[in-house]
C-alpha cells in the first residue's frame, strides 16, 4: 500500500521529521487498516519512508524507518527497544535511580510508544495506531529487553482518543499490585502508583531539576507549588530546607506524598501539605503576608496544543505574577512550562511579564529542561515540551 505525498510535500520528511499531515497526502491506494504500514512516496513515485498509517488521525501516518529497504516486523521492533534500552544505559541513569523513561516516543523513533520503568515494573503507552498494531511484538521485546515480568498498560492518555484508539489500562504482563511500587531517586524513597497515578504514575522528566532544587535548599522557606506527590518537596527538605509547604489539588497525590515523606529519614515537622488550589493559596498566603526564599511552580499542561495558547499565557503569567510577589529578596523561583502549545521564548517572555507587573528585577541563571532520558530529536522539535527557569529575584 502507497501513500502519495502532494508535490512540494516532502520537505519535512526530507528533513527526517516523523509526521505526516492529512493536508500533505495527495492520495493512498489499498485501504490500509489503523496501523498498517505504508510506502510513502513523493509525486515523483520516489519512496522515502515506511510509515504507520492511521485513517482517524490528523497525523495520518507516523515513519518507522527511513529506510525504504527495512521491513517493518517484529525484529524491527526488537532492534529500536535495544536501541533505546543501551542509550540510557550509556547515560548511566541507572547509578542513581532505579526509575526512568525507556522509551521516548518520536525522539526514540518509536512514534506512539511511551515506556517507563519503575524498579522491576514497566508502564506502557501505546498512543497512536501504529504502535497498537504492534503491541504484542513491542510488549514481549520489553519484557525480554528490560528483563522484567511486570508491564502494565496506562494507555489511557487523552491523544488515544484522537487516533481513534479506545481507553485500555491493566496488567499486558505479568500482574502483582503495582499501587505503589517502590522506586528511589538520588537516594530518596518514592512510592508510585503505577495504576491509578498521574500519567505513568512518576514525573520522572523533573529528575534533575528535583536534583538541582534539593541543592539550593539549605536553612531556606520553601513553596512547593502543584505538588503532585512531594517529589520536589520532599528533595528540598532532604537538601535542608527550614521549612516546606506543598500545595496540591488532588487528595490521592497527598496521600501518596505523605507516605513518600514517611519513607525517608526527615523531619516531618517541617513539611506542611496544603491540598487546595493553587490559585487562590498563592493569592491568601500574599494576603497573609508570607514569604518564601525558595518557590516550585510545576503546574500541569495549560496548553497541550497552540491553539490554547492564549488562555495558557493568563494561567502561566498569574501564578508566576503571585510567585514573585511572595519571593523574599534574592530568592529563587523555580518555574516550569511542559506545555507543548508554549514555546521556551514565549515562557519566557510570560515570566518576563510576570516580574514586570509584580513590580521586581528579576534574572534568569539557570534553564532547566527535561532529564536526559526523555531526549529531543533534533528533527522532532516538538518533543521539548518541557522548559523551566531558574530565576532570581533582585
Ligand atoms: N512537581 C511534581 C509534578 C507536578 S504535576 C513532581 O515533581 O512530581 C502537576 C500537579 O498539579 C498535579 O499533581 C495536579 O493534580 C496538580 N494541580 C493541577 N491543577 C491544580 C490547581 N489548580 N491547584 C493545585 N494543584 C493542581
Amino acid at each position: 500500500m502507497v501513500l502519495y505525498l502532494k508535490k512540494g510535500r516532502e520537505r519535512s520528511l526530507k528533513r527526517r521529521h516523523p509526521w505526516i499531515f492529512s493536508g500533505a497526502i495527495e492520495r493512498v491506494t489499498g485501504e490500509p487498516a489503523p496501523g498498517e504500514t505504508v510506502e510513502v512516496r513523493d509525486s515523483s513515485g520516489q519512496v522515502l519512508a515506511l510509515a504507520a498509517y492511521s485513517p482517524a488521525s490528523q497525523i495520518r501516518a507516523r515513519v518507522w524507518t527511513f529506510d525504504a529497504k527495512a521491513s517493518v516486523d517484529e525484529s524491527f521492533f526488537r532492534q529500536k527497544v535495544h536501541n533505546a534500552l543501551a542509550m540510557r544505559r550509556r547515560l548511566g541513569a541507572g547509578s542513581h535511580t532505579n526509575a526512568m523513561r525507556l522509551v521516548h516516543g518520536e525522539s526514540d523513533a518509536l512514534p506512539g510508544l511511551v515506556v517507563d520503568r519503575y524498579a522491576d515494573v514497566l508502564v506502557a503507552q501505546f498512543l497512536s495506531a501504529g504502535a497498537e498494531r504492534w503491541r504484542e511484538a513491542l510488549l514481549d521485546a520489553l519484557a525480554e529487553e528490560a528483563g522484567c515480568e511486570a508491564i502494565f498498560e496506562r494507555s489511557d492518555a487523552e491523544v488515544r482518543k484522537l487516533e481513534g484508539l479506545e481507553p485500555r489500562i491493566g496488567f499486558a504482563r505479568g500482574n502483582r499490585n503495582a499501587s505503589r511500587c517502590p522506586i528511589v531517586e538520588y537516594g530518596l524513597n518514592f512510592r508510585v502508583d503505577v495504576e491509578q497515578g498521574q500519567k505513568t504514575g512518576f514525573f520522572l522528566d523533573q529528575r534533575e531539576n528535583r536534583q538541582r532544587v534539593r541543592a539550593l535548599c539549605a536553612g531556606r522557606e520553601v513553596l512547593d507549588a502543584f505538588s503532585y506527590t512531594g517529589g520536589f518537596a520532599i528533595a528540598a527538605l532532604a537538601g535542608g530546607a527550614a521549612r516546606v509547604l506543598a500545595v496540591e489539588s488532588s487528595k490521592e497525590a497527598i496521600e501518596v506524598a505523605r507516605e513518600n515523606l514517611a519513607a525517608n529519614p526527615l523531619d516531618a515537622s517541617r513539611m506542611e501539605f496544603l491540598n487546595a488550589d493553587v490559585f487562590s493559596s498563592l493569592r491568601t498566603l500574599r494576603d497573609k503576608n508570607r514569604k518564601f526564599d525558595l518557590i516550585v511552580l510545576d503546574p500541569p499542561k495549560f496548553a497541550p496544543t497552540a491553539s490554547q495558547a492564549k488562555n495558557a499565557a493568563r494561567a502561566y503569567k498569574d501564578i508566576n505574577l503571585l510567585a514573585f510577589k511572595l519571593l523574599a529578596p534574592g530568592g529563587l523561583l523555580a518555574t516550569f512550562s511542559c506545555s507543548g502549545g508554549v514555546p521556551a521564548e514565549l515562557f519566557q517572555s510570560i515570566v518576563a511579564g510576570a516580574a514586570l507587573d509584580a513590580g521586581v528585577q528579576a534574572k534568569v541563571i539557570e534553564r532547566l529542561g527535561a532529564a536526559p532520558d526523555h531526549p529531543i530529536a533534533l528533527e522532532f522539535p516538538e518533543g521539548e515540551y518541557l522548559k523551566g527557569l531558574l530565576v532570581l529575584k533582585g
